[in-house]
């Protein structure tokens, strides 16, 4: 049985002292949930927020991370930087990254393999444009998403790692997919995950949709067959929000 999981990506959001008071809330907003649940602050944030949660259920994860593993490479932060600094999963690929940052399939599997080098668990992100989709090339997108992240990767790797399926076009823009829209994608990668392990891996590894999730439609999506969680972007910055995702 996949353990569902709920991560919250803040993005560029929230200074020191408002991720620290954030993160105590969701603490306490989501207490006894049997969810796996994350909370993604950006960089400075980490040790703080790693020290508000300490104790709880609540788990730290990253936002990005740079392959190399030290040297001149201003502004890069590297997988052993974020393991010191208490971090357990870290997301890779997000569409932003991919949009504004130009990261490749080549970089994020880089990322990928530095990160489970590391000892840190991967969120994998895919996912298309909505030009994209309306070209009927969405299957494609993900099986390119897909198989770049996973190329190289033993089987044991790819059980510590999370896959985020996250359509550009509801990014940010509260635009949902459908619950049966989602699931269909959800059900290709697991499909694409048996082809590229076997289907006892394929059926292990969790699979989160995200794009504006919110308290209002989480229920439906996450009661679809293949989605076992949800990254989170806007509904993360309000605890009572991301509770009712949680509880959902
Ligand atoms: C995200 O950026 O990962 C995301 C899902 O954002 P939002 O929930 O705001 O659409």
């Amino acid at each position: 049985m996949r353990r569902t999981i709920v991560a919250g990506n803040w993005k560029m959001n929230k200074n020191v002292g408002e991720a620290v008071e954030l993160a105590k809330a969701v603490v306490q907003a989501t207490k006894g949930a049997s969810t796996e649940t994350v909370v993604c602050p950006a960089y400075p944030c980490l040790v703080p927020v790693r020290d508000a949660i300490a104790g709880s259920h609540v788990v730290l994860g990253a936002q990005d991370v740079y392959f190399e593993p030290k040297g001149a490479f201003t502004g890069k932060v590297s997988c052993d930087m974020l393991k010191s600094a208490g971090v357990v999963y870290v997301i890779i690929g997000h569409s932003e990254q991919r949009q504004y940052f130009h990261e490749t399939n080549e970089g994020v599997n880089k990322k990928v393999k530095a990160a489970l080098a590391a000892g840190l668990l991967p969120i994998i992100c895919v996912g298309e444009t909505i030009e994209e989709r309306e070209a009927g090339k969405t299957e494609a997108v993900v099986r390119d998403h897909v198989a770049g992240a996973y190329a190289g990767l033993s089987k044991d790797d790819a059980l510590r790692t999370v896959i985020a399926y996250e359509p550009v076009w509801a990014i940010g823009t509260g635009k949902t997919a459908t619950p049966e829209m989602a699931q269909e994608v959800h059900a290709f990668i697991r499909k694409l995950l048996v082809e590229l392990y076997d289907a006892g891996t394929a059926e292990a590894i969790r699979i989160q949709y995200g794009g504006s999730m919110k308290p209002s439609n989480a229920k439906e999506l996450l009661a679809q067959q293949d989605i076992d969680g949800g990254l989170i972007g806007g509904a993360a910055l309000k605890a009572d929000d991301f509770k009712g995702i949680v509880l959902a």
